[in-house]
């Protein structure tokens, strides 16, 4: 079998942000802030001809920003995505994914993944299934 190969590319930001996660019984049910990082990472197998880049970094970098903006600063759980559920780590991650994937609709490449980390040492990452095996997130309660 003939491997093929593609190109991953990941870009790193941040927010700082406050959130309370309801009913959980212990620190984080009470109202507290985090630096958050994040990581995206696009995939592709296609690159600009011209400048031999799958996609401007700076570009990507921007992308990621304009979701971020959204949640930088902000008291999380007042945002209109988190009243039914808590802006967990794992809930932002998939709501930066959303927000991501839809700004690079434009470029030749597939978000594959999305981490956030309220601190180093403690990441969700939120991605995009591409083994073959279905992605239980969005039907484990349908
Ligand atoms: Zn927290």
């Amino acid at each position: 079998m003939a491997l093929t190969g593609r190109w991953r590319l990941k870009v790193r930001s941040d927010f700082s942000s406050a959130h309370q996660l309801r009913h959980y019984k212990g620190k984080c049910e009470a109202l507290h802030g985090h630096n958050f990082s994040v990581e995206a990472e696009v995939i592709g197998t296609t690159l600009d001809p011209v400048i031999g880049y799958l996609m401007d970094f700076k570009e990507l970098k921007n992308c990621l920003q304009q979701v971020l903006e959204t949640l930088d600063h902000k008291f999380l759980n007042e945002l209109s995505a988190f009243q039914k559920i808590n802006p967990t780590s794992e809930v932002l991650a998939r709501y930066v994914f959303d927000a991501l994937s839809t700004l690079l609709l434009e470029y030749p490449v597939t978000l594959h993944s999305v981490m956030v980390a309220e601190k180093g040492s403690s990441m969700a990452t939120y991605e995009l299934y591409d083994d073959g095996i279905p992605g239980g997130a969005e039907v484990a309660g349908a």
